[in-house]
């Protein structure tokens, strides 16, 4: 099994590390070739069928985050975003952790949630539902021959009632187990398909027939240890908690502590084609599930002393369906990843968001986050003064202990080398 601990990967050449990348998932030279073109993946043609009135394509960087070990598995993890030091924070999370084995992430089955609004029923409408239900599922399951094969499809039917301004409103929800895709389409096909037949039931109109994005029967949990010594000692682990308090009690940290966790998270959706309003949508509204918005992730120490983060989030991805099958680069990512189901793919994109929460939170508990920040931007500076990687290191240390990070001085300093 190859090993995602890659020594000092972030020194290395753009080729060094595509043939790292290329050897750890077996990627074909038209996959490394689909990587090394600079065009973003996608052609205008391309981009002209997927959205209105297009105009061009748009890039973003493409990173890789190493040290991952997932349920016992070693990862190394695309990450598309434009925000300098994520990508960073991810690896080194992901390497504490792993000192202690890693991330253990369990997802639910993939159901999506289908809702359907009905109004002017009288008052047996939820009884006369659960009596037809199994006509309802079976109207449903004509939708998606795929999703039938499978066993999948349409499961239950459930009803609940809403009090509105406008009156009570009957709503109706079809559980649909969606396999390995985000499963929105077939989600908003059913629900049409189903409404005539639950006016007939129930006497009355249907108006919104469409998926719901909060995926509450999608949810991701993930936990990660990391050992007191490697955080920093005692004196971190506790600060790094009372940090975790400030945003379990406080919505303003907790928004931005959550963004964090959406750094990570989102990264890897953008890396292979995922719906990250869904996503965002989703985890924002189980950030405030108790009535108050709260920190999404949760950090405690266990017996020994060591730092304990757990994350729970939503999360409606697929490995199936959208663009992952459409953009090429979505595509050589899912396989970088070397996930199999969309179930996997959640514990990826969890773990990582944890490994992300990790580092900000630590970095913000001891030295600050620029610190790192001007840290990486003095790296580019040498980089772009010309320096090759064994000058770097130097070169950043006296800009940082001078206070002087500019290009200017990274040049002069390459030249007292
Ligand atoms: P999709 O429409 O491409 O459907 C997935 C297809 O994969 C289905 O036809 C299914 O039959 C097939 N399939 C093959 N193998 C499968 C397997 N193992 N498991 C499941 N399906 C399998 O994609 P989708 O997932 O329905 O929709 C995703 C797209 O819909 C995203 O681009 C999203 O942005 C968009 N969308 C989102 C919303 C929303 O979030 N509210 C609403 C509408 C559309």
């Amino acid at each position: 099994m190859p090993d995602s601990s890659i020594s000092r990967f972030f020194e290395k050449s753009r080729k060094e590390r595509l043939d790292i990348v290329a050897s750890f998932a077996s990627l074909s030279d038209e996959e490394l070739d689909i990587l090394q073109s600079d065009k973003g993946g996608i052609s205008f043609d391309k981009a002209d069928k997927m959205v209105e009135n297009a105009i061009g394509t748009f890039s973003l960087p493409l990173g890789i985050a190493t040290n991952f070990k997932i349920n016992g598995k070693d990862y190394i993890i695309p990450m598309v975003i434009e925000e300098p030091s994520v990508i960073a924070a991810a690896s080194k999370g992901a390497k504490t952790a792993r000192i202690k084995g890693g991330f253990e992430v369990t997802a639910d089955e993939s159901y999506s949630i289908g809702q359907i609004q009905v109004l002017d029923v009288g008052t047996s409408a939820i009884q006369q539902i659960n009596n037809s239900s199994n006509e309802i599922l079976q109207l449903a399951n004509s939708k998606s021959n795929t999703l039938s094969k499978m066993g999948k499809g349409a499961k239950e039917i459930s009803c609940k009632e809403i009090d509105t301004p406008s009156g009570k409103m009957l709503i109706v929800e079809l559980l649909i187990d969606v396999g390995d895709a985000m499963g929105a389409n077939i989600t908003n096909t059913m629900c049409e398909a189903i409404s005539p037949l639950i006016e007939k039931i129930t006497d009355g109109r249907t108006l919104l027939r469409i998926l719901s994005n909060y995926s509450t029967r999608r949810i991701v949990k993930a936990k990660a240890v990391f050992e007191k010594e490697a955080v920093g000692g005692e004196k971190v682990v506790d600060n790094i908690i009372l940090a975790f308090e400030f945003a379990d009690n406080d919505v303003y940290r907790a928004v931005t502590h959550n963004k964090g966790i959406m750094n990570g998270t989102i990264s890897v959706a953008n890396a292979t084609g995922q719906d990250s309003r869904a996503i965002e949508a989703a985890a924002n509204a189980y950030a405030a599930k108790s009535g108050k918005y709260r920190s999404l992730s949760k950090w405690s120490k266990d017996d020994d002393g060591n730092l304990v983060g757990t994350l729970e989030i939503p999360l409606s991805v697929g490995i199936v369906g959208g663009i992952a099958n459409v953009h090429p680069v979505a595509k050589v990512c899912t396989k970088i990843l070397g996930v199999s189901s969309a179930q996997e793919l959640a514990c990826v994109m969890t773990a990582t968001g944890l490994a992300q929460n990790y580092s900000a939170i630590r970095a913000l508990a001891t030295e600050g986050i620029q610190k790192g920040h001007m840290r990486l931007h003095a790296r580019n500076l040498a980089a772009a003064a010309g320096a090759i990687p064994e000058q770097i290191d130097e070169i950043v240390q006296k800009m940082i202990e001078e206070k002087k990070i500019s290009l200017d001085r990274a040049k002069e300093l390459l030249e007292q080398i």
